[in-house]
């Protein structure tokens, strides 16, 4: 049995600890199942335990996984629409202790939110995102997205979309990131890697997932995928060479780590007056009875 298998066949405890007793709204053959279940496996994997993470959610088919990971002991955040990018960087660097995961859907990051994708990039904060890119907005019945492929006719376009889909791992790598990769939603082995990389990333860690919506997004089934992932072997050692790899995502889309620098100092490596402190900012506030505050609106 592969070394992982047997990890994850020797941790099952831990691995169901991740698992939910809650009913599973997601569509039958919806992406979300394999993301999740990657995730669960990457972080039985990593040895990072329920109460040491944070996942945040923003609003979205991806985001009804905020009810629907941990039997116990998970903290879990669900924010606003594209809004989840600073709530997630300010509890990162609020509490560098904890792994901060969190995840949005395309609509929302690359619409609603697409200012705080630019600035979680820049500022590198210590967290992994993850994109869920299904090429619309799902939850709200099949809209455009700034990822739905030009002429798909969809909800609210019927004559098809007359822009072109945003390549949103290109828009990353011009930012200047220190971890950008892609990966598919139909190889949870690949999605396993991937998401383990991204959690040992000591920056902003952005994971695009090309995520199968088989109820609205027909442009790009499963079937189409398969027939044009292209999994790396290694990532491209420079930012100019990892958008090239990046560019094409019509005929033949490459999957892995498209570029990482381990060299760069992550957004609290940066600040001067946290160096050499050993206490964290959630420490030194400390616990504080808001009652009295809430006294003057009574
Ligand atoms: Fe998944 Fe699409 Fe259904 Fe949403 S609408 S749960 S993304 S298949």
């Amino acid at each position: 049995m592969n070394k992982d298998y047997q990890k994850l066949a020797d941790n099952k405890e831990e691995y169901l600890k991740y698992e939910t007793n809650e009913v599973i709204t997601w569509c039958g053959g919806c992406g979300n199942y394999g993301i999740q279940n990657a995730l669960e496996r990457a972080l039985v994997l990593e040895n990072l335990k329920p109460k040491d993470c944070l996942f945040c959610f923003d609003i979205g088919c991806h985001g009804n996984g905020s009810d629907k990971i941990g039997t116990e002991e998970v903290y879990t955040l669900h924010g606003l629409h594209g809004r989840v990018i600073p709530v997630a960087g300010g509890a990162a660097v609020a509490n560098p202790n904890m792994k901060v995961i969190a995840e949005a859907g395309d609509g929302g990051t690359m619409s609603e939110g697409v200012n705080h994708l630019v600035h979680g990039v820049r500022s590198d904060y210590p967290m992994l995102f993850i994109l869920h890119n299904n090429e619309n907005y799902g939850l709200t019945t099949g809209q455009a997205s700034a990822c739905t492929r030009k002429g798909h006719p969809m909800n609210g376009s019927p004559d098809g979309v007359i822009a072109e889909p945003m390549n949103v791992c290109d828009f990353v790598l011009a930012l200047n990131p220190t971890f950008v990769a892609r990966t598919f939603s139909g190889d949870v082995k690949h999605m396993t890697e991937i998401l383990r990389a991204a959690l040992n990333h000591k920056g902003f860690a952005f994971v695009e997932v090309m995520q199968t919506c088989p109820t609205y997004n027909r442009a790009t089934p499963q079937e189409w995928y398969l027939e044009r992932v292209n999994v790396l072997k290694t990532a491209p050692k420079t930012i100019e060479a990892a958008r090239k790899a990046a560019a094409d995502f019509e005929n033949k889309i490459n999957v892995g780590v498209l570029y990482q620098d381990k060299k760069i100092p992550n957004y609290l490596g940066r600040l001067e007056n946290r160096q050499g402190v050993k206490t964290t900012p959630v420490d030194e506030v400390g616990r504080f009875d808001i009652k009295s505050l809430l006294k003057k609106f009574e």
